[in-house]
């Protein structure tokens, strides 16, 4: 900020001189950046609880089933065996992320992240509801328990922890899925004590974050949040307040108003912010980019008849030197990065096989010669079924004449399996003319041909040596 003392810098705004917690009653913001907010916010609370409830053939449209290791996304199953291509997809989220803040700030937090979501658009909305105004809010807090206080705080407190509960089982729908839920919530209790616990404790969780713990989340938990510092640059978009129209501040006054800058020191844009900041001391750690103080200050610039913008969504080199930014060498680096990785996921993607197979010759064992005379070798065979089909697997030898014989039960894989086995290839003695005969192995799925792997037949060593 330069023009700035940056003594806001030596305590929290959440913290009172004696280190106590000092709790925030943000004013209710009204205006543009507000009610955008509040559609995507309805937008995404409905794709958070409904998407659980999409189904595609009788399977969730997405599923993150860490507990399993089972994953569906947009209706692609996922397993351990893709997690070469979920570490990808990871990374590829990670750099998007990084990217995305480098170039645009916090917008997440302000716009997307469930915490600011449920916080800022549910929850602070009944506190609003049931106890008023900050002022009224603050005003019930110091009051001594009465009848009043405590019908408001009762209410409040049954309603955040329903909706905790209510926001605890849709997370844990994201993970078994709705069926396996309503399977939990409808059996005796006793038959899914750890299910239960695990929801309680969430919802405990949840309940504390959202009655107590609040911004705190965001300024001192959210690894996120601590990565601003990092992240940020100069020319990153952030909310930013232009020091240079604003200052000097000073009380609205007609009169001397050319002297001062167009800062009327209403502290509106204090008055909102959920986490108790004065965006006027420039970038902090604490801000979300919840896009309140835009709006306050909007107002007031409209009340006091001045362009709107004091407070907007800028660059510091943009507010410095009055110009916009152009796009950084480290943005270019980064989209780079991003692109490639972009195009790495979605090659592995389109490539994907339902199926993967693999059949290798077990190692360590030579052939094994038969009293009818003819010669075998054993065979490892691995099928992975990315699928939600059960298939019926047979092996067929397709260059040469023989047998396949596999060991132990038929070939079946379920959705999801993986399934090993071992299987003998017989030849006839005069079939095999050196140590190496390449044999190619068909494997049919349910009676269609999937796929033909080439591999060796050893056998007849002396033979072949005498040949030589
Ligand atoms: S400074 Fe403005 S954008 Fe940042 S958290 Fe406070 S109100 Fe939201
Ligand atoms: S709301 Fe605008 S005018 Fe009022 S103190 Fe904040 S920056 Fe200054």
């Amino acid at each position: 900020m330069g023009k700035e003392n940056s003594s806001y810098r030596d305590s929290l705004a959440t913290v009172t001189s004696e280190g106590k917690r000092k709790f925030i009653y943000p004013k209710k913001p009204k205006g543009k950046f507000y009610n955008l907010r509040n559609f995507l916010s309805l937008f995404l609370i409905l794709f958070m609880v409904g998407v659980p409830f999409i189904k595609i053939n009788g399977h969730p449209l997405m599923l993150f089933n860490i507990l399993e290791r089972k994953f569906i996304i947009f209706g692609l199953a996922f397993g351990p065996h893709d997690f070469h291509l979920l570490g990808l997809s990871m990374i590829t989220f990670v750099v998007f992320i990084i990217l995305f803040t480098v170039s645009y700030g916090r917008i997440f937090c302000g716009w997307l992240c469930p915490q600011t979501v449920f916080l800022e658009m549910v929850f602070r909305k009944i506190e609003y509801f049931l106890e008023g105004t900050p002022k009224e809010q603050q005003k019930l807090n110091k009051l001594p328990w009465n009848f009043n206080k405590i019908r408001k705080r009762g209410l409040k407190y049954i309603l955040y922890f329903a909706l905790s509960f209510i926001i605890a089982n849709v997370l844990l729908s994201w993970i078994i899925g709705v069926d396996q839920l309503l399977v939990i919530i409808t059996d005796p209790p006793n038959q899914h004590l750890t299910g239960l616990i695990i929801m309680l404790i969430i919802s405990l969780v949840l309940y504390f974050n959202f009655v107590r713990f609040r911004e705190q989340t965001c300024t001192l938990v959210c690894p996120y949040g601590r990565l601003q510092g990092v992240l940020l640059g100069n020319e990153s978009i952030v909310i930013a307040y232009d020091y240079n129209r604003g200052e000097p501040r000073g009380k609205f006054n007609k009169k001397v108003g050319s002297d001062l800058g167009d800062c009327i020191d209403c502290k509106q844009c204090i008055d909102v912010c959920p986490t108790g900041i004065d965006i006027r001391n420039g970038t902090q750690l604490e801000c979300v980019n919840c896009t309140a103080c835009i709006d306050a200050c909007n107002f007031v610039m409209e009340k006091v008849d001045r362009p709107k913008g004091l407070i907007r969504y800028a660059s510091q080199t943009e507010i410095k030197e009055g110009k916009k930014t152009g796009i950084s060498t480290r943005i270019i680096g980064y989209t780079v990065v991003l692109t490639i990785l972009i195009a790495l996921v979605t090659t592995l993607l389109l490539n994907r096989t339902d199926v993967e197979l693999s059949i290798l010759r077990t190692p360590g064992i030579m052939h094994q010669e038969h009293p009818d005379g003819r010669y075998s070798n054993i065979y490892d065979v691995k099928i992975i079924n990315k699928t939600f089909d059960t298939f019926h697997a047979t092996l067929k030898l397709e260059n040469i004449e023989g047998e396949i014989k596999v060991l132990g039960d038929k070939l079946v894989i379920g959705e999801q399996e993986v399934k090993e086995a071992k299987f003998f290839v017989f030849l006839e003695r005069e079939q095999i003319k050196q140590l190496n005969t390449i044999i190619e192995i068909g494997v049919y799925l349910d009676g269609e041909k999937s796929d033909v792997i080439r591999t060796s037949f050893l056998g007849r060593i002396k033979d072949a040596k005498k040949e030589k």
